[in-house]
């Protein structure tokens, strides 16, 4: 297979060589291919790891356990720093590498590599602040002291829509808190991770404590890691569907889970809202990796009176876009992941617009072989169809009016998912309120970008369980030990 131009250009060809990386060693496979969305062409083949293979890296993952977890936070905290500081120096090449088997516009890709590495600087600086207690109890009988250990070997699974941040944001904490791991990527986009463990071996990581693989068989893989009693964590990001089967899997050897899924967020604009503020939030909020995020806005709810002129806005920066290989400089607008992922949205776009919604601009797929879905937005959408309750995980922002505050709390109220909500008003009384109101993880005010690694980030309902991210994401990786003392 001849290298694509964009890789052959590297300037560190050990970032394109991928395979199985396990006990810090690489084994060559084949078995999955990786494909451009933008043509349909094969990229590369990547290993297609059995359950031997996975229970191979547990063993590496133990091997290497007991020196890692013993490890001083501070040089623990360095590897993470110094994997930081490689990822920003091979920003470029990771951002390539994601615009290619992603499809994400190189804007995008570049900003979700600046997001990944951070996880990496932030984790090295909380490795260092590892929370312990001490309290009297109140009778006076003894003390108490609480330590935090790492919990144990763990598996992170990782989806295809952020094939870096996703991964960091759970291997940085991981590592902080003294455990070792087996990542599992995304079949569509694992040649991230596997340029990523590169960067880990020459940070310093040491042999086993980040394995990583790829299968076609990813139930039968993880089962049997999950099964293993050495395994004590399963962190999860995916579908809310996964997440449901990995649970109950989880729950036969009473694995400690995270759980990151599927959000349907409403984006709530009230009328005294300032519209252009509102219009480039939504641009934001709407189409950051082209409405392939987790937290992308899945719902327009906007008041009556600035309804109008909001649709006329969204329908003209939504028209202007440009469309092309997420890799092609002009590209605003990337494919979407597979085929399949485009006859969702056509699906629920025609549904839509069967039941009365209108398509102020797109509406329906891009001939060729590249894998596109225009920029859309549709006005009238009944309240009650499939693209208000289904992720669409795409670039298409239905627009639904609503009168009160009270409507629009239930409006946004009415789905199964709680990760993501945003709201724009100029009252911020009216925005904590109705932040209040709305079951949600996290809420924008006035803004349309909420990740930070500095954050948490998480979900309530059927978004999942656990924070990532922030002070806390590194206490996911940890059990707390009560010691009852008397002196
Ligand atoms: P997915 O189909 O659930 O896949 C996610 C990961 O799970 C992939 O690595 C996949 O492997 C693996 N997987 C699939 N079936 C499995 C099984 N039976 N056992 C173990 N692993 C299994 O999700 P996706 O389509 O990649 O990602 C999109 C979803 O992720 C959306 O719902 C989105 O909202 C959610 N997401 C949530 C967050 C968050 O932070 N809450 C962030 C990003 C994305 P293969 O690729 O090999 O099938």
């Amino acid at each position: 297979m001849t290298l694509h131009t964009k890789i052959s250009g590297f300037a560190d060809p050990s970032l394109h060589a991928h395979g199985l990386y396990i006990g810090g060693r690489w084994e060559k496979g084949s078995g999955i291919p990786v494909f451009d969305p933008s043509t349909g062409n094969v990229l590369a083949e990547v290993p297609d790891a059995t359950v031997d293979d996975a229970m191979r890296a547990v063993d590496a993952a133990e091997a290497a356990a007991q020196t890692w977890r013993a490890t001083p936070a501070r040089q623990r905290s360095e590897v993470l720093r110094n994997w930081f500081a490689l990822m920003s120096d091979h920003a470029e090449e990771l951002a390539v590498l994601i615009a290619l088997e992603n499809g994400k516009a190189l804007p995008d890709a570049r900003g979700e590599v600046a997001y990944a590495a951070e996880f990496f600087r932030w984790y090295a600086e909380e490795a260092t602040r590892i929370p312990g207690e001490f309290r009297h109890t109140p009778s006076g009988s003894h003390n108490i002291l609480v330590d935090h250990e790492p919990i144990g070997i763990s598996v992170l699974i990782t989806p295809w829509n952020f094939p870096a941040a996703m991964a960091t944001r759970k291997i940085g904490p991981a590592l902080a808190a003294g455990c070792t791991v087996i990542l599992k990527p995304a079949s569509e986009t694992p040649l991230t991770a596997y340029a990523m463990a590169r960067l880990g071996e020459q940070a310093g990581v040491p042999a086993g404590v980040v394995n990583v693989l790829t299968t076609k068989d990813p139930g039968a893989v993880t089962n049997a890691m999950l099964a293993d009693p050495r395994i004590r964590k399963l962190s999860f990001t995916g579908s809310t569907g996964v997440g449901r089967l990995l649970l109950a899997e989880a729950a036969k050897s009473v694995v400690s889970c995270s759980m990151e899924l599927g959000g349907n967020a409403p984006f709530v604009v009230f009328d005294d809202a300032d519209l252009d503020a509102a219009l480039d939030g939504a641009m934001i909020a709407k189409m950051r990796n082209a409405g392939e995020a987790c937290t992308a806005a899945n719902r327009f709810y906007v008041q009556s009176g600035i309804h109008d002129a909001f649709v006329e806005g969204l329908t003209k920066r939504m028209a202007a876009l440009t469309i092309g290989a997420g890799y092609d400089p002009a590209t605003q607008c990337g494919p979407m992941i597979t085929k399949k992922a485009v006859q969702k949205i056509d699906h629920l776009v025609s549904e839509a617009i069967k039941h009365g919604a209108r398509a102020t601009t797109g509406g329906t797929p891009l001939p060729g072989n590249g894998y596109f879905y225009p920029p859309t937005v549709l006005e009238n959408a009944p309240v009650d169809a499939a693209i208000a309750h289904e992720e669409i995980f795409g670039p298409v922002a239905p627009v639904y009016r609503f009168e009160t505050e009270e409507q629009a709390i239930e409006l946004a109220n009415n789905t199964e998912y709680g990760l993501a909500a945003y709201v724009y008003t100029r009252d911020l009384k009216r925005a904590m309120r109705v932040g209040k109101g709305i079951e949600t993880g996290m809420l924008g005010i006035n803004r349309g970008l909420m990740s930070d690694p500095a954050a948490p980030f998480g979900g309530v309902k059927q978004s999942g369980l656990g924070r990532e991210g922030g002070v806390t994401g590194i206490l996911e990786f940890m059990e707390a030990k009560y010691y009852a003392v008397e002196f």
